[in-house]
């Protein structure tokens, strides 16, 4: 059922249960893109996000763009673009408020929201659903944080985040914030917000208080397109810098766990980028690999913990919306495997589309040895310190060049400060034999010692805050916390 984009973003998910796709997807012409190079970043946001939200008024979508990006990030330039060597571009995702790419999509989604649901439900106040491996709670926090007409409720498994991830959230201010962590792990999380998601009588509950939920996961559509503005931007930035010519194409590498950073890409490609090759990069939760190589994609296997826990990842939900697109808008051909995915844990796509997803895509992956070895070495050698994540992508983007020889310019996604995975990033580049630091701030200035790079400010000052939220629950026990918070 086609909807309005406000719709969309309000609703997040459609009745169905399905995710929202666009039906096609606006070009950008060859005299837009010619504008757009000489724009600064909010421009060139408000100019793109203006091809997707035909509903949205001009004044409206200023509003939300400078919203956003207006004194949040470090630099007035909220996503910069650094050649690290000959070919490799890092598009640098994380100098927002939390330190990771989340702030680019989830500073700008409450403005989305709020406008969206002023258009639909002018009188409800929408309440914000999250359940998070770490970097995902903090974002949405600190964006819809005292935001009017909107309550945010965050869980995260107790010991299941980084103590820098724990404390970003634990010392969150706002009169519309809660915080709860749960005895479990991710997975008890995500089920436990599910299942309120689809519980009557807590919509009941809801609909009597005025009010409604919405999510901020990446399955909200208002989600992907903030995304799909850093790839259309890194390109005209290479324009601009003479990196590439007009009619010259370039490779993107994406750290990836929920597929929705690098779905962002493959939209910026159907708007007109000249993406040639996405490179799929995983850790040793390698599920994207075998799929991207064989066709099939199972979840029977084990998972594990590694230095880049936003990858430990089992189902890339936005992978679905990949599908959809593989398959030619075939709906029922998508939900006959995503039925597959919830009975036996695996599907296998056809011949004729794999074949397909292997003329864009190449997957890889490495594990945690590699990844250190990997920003060790970029520190050597080119004086450049990079997060896990990031290390993760740069080490597959080296494997897919050692193993293709294609020297085509590479934009590869920086999705994290180093700073915010302190440990296993002082691990790496620190002196063989010097010990540990035994907490966190310390390392994080042991590191800024070493490497003589900053401490990004809302690290640095998380020492002094204080623990407000403290409350730890079972799962049964999560729709309780919920109604006992929107009573207050
Ligand atoms: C969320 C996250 C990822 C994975 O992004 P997806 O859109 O879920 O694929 C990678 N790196 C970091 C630092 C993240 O926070």
């Amino acid at each position: 059922m086609a909807l309005d984009s406000a719709k969309v973003i309000a609703q997040g998910i459609s009745k169905e249960g399905g995710l929202f796709v666009p039906e096609s997807f606006p070009a950008i012409s060859d005299e837009m893109f010619e504008k757009l190079i000489g724009m600064t970043y909010k421009e060139r946001a408000a100019a793109i996000l203006s091809l997707y939200l035909t509903d949205f008024t001009e004044a409206e979508i200023l509003h939300c763009v400078n919203g956003a990006y207006t004194g949040t990030f470090e630099n007035e330039d909220p996503a910069p673009l650094v050649e690290v060597k000959t070919g490799m571009h890092l598009l640098e995702l994380w100098h927002g408020p939390t330190c990771a790419f989340k702030d680019m999509a989830l500073q700008l989604l409450p403005y989305l929201l709020t406008t969206s649901a002023g258009k639909t439900a002018p009188e409800k106040t929408m309440v914000i659903l999250v359940a998070t491996s770490g970097d995902t709670g903090k974002a949405a926090l600190d964006g819809f944080a005292d935001v009017e007409k909107t309550k945010i409720i965050v869980f995260f498994p107790q010991e299941g985040v980084s103590p820098m991830q724990k404390l970003q959230m634990t010392t969150q201010t706002g009169n519309n914030v809660a915080v709860c962590a749960i005895h479990g792990n991710f997975d008890d999380a995500q089920t436990g917000v599910k299942n309120i998601f689809a519980d009557e009588s807590m919509k009941e509950f809801l609909a009597g208080a005025d009010m409604e939920f919405s999510s901020a996961n990446s399955i909200n559509f208002g989600r992907l397109v903030p995304q799909v503005v850093y790839y259309v931007s890194a390109y005209c930035d290479l324009l601009k810098n003479g990196t590439l010519k007009k009619g010259e194409g370039f490779n993107v590498t994406v750290p990836t766990g929920n597929f929705g950073n690098i779905l962002a890409a493959v939209y910026a490609k159907k708007m007109g980028v000249p993406i040639k090759k996405f490179i799929c990069a995983s850790n040793k939760n390698n599920i994207l690999t075998d799929f991207i190589r064989t066709g099939t994609y199972d979840r029977n296997r084990a998972f594990y913990t590694t230095t880049s826990p936003s990858m430990d990842i089992l189902i890339s939900s936005n992978l679905e919306r990949l599908l959809y697109h593989l398959y030619d808008n075939d709906t029922a051909a998508v939900s006959g495997l995503m039925d597959q995915l919830k009975k036996n844990g695996k599907y296998s796509i056809s011949s004729d589309v794999l074949a397909k997803l292997q003329s864009e895509f190449y997957g890889g992956f490495c594990d945690d040895t590699a990844t250190r070895e990997t920003i060790r070495k970029h520190f050597k050698e080119n004086n450049y310190l990079c997060d896990t994540h990031t290390g993760v992508a740069v080490n597959v983007y080296e494997q897919y060049v050692a193993e293709t020889g294609d020297n085509t310019p590479c934009v590869i996604a920086s999705t994290a400060s180093p700073y915010k995975f302190a440990a296993a990033v002082l691990d790496a580049v620190k002196d063989e034999n010097e010990a540990m630091p035994d907490n966190e701030f310390d390392m994080v200035e042991r590191l800024s010692a070493i490497t003589g790079t900053k401490i990004p400010a809302p690290l640095a000052t998380l020492k002094d805050k204080t623990v407000l939220h403290k409350t730890c629950v079972h799962k049964e026990e999560m729709s309780g916390f919920i109604r006992d918070f929107l009573k207050k």
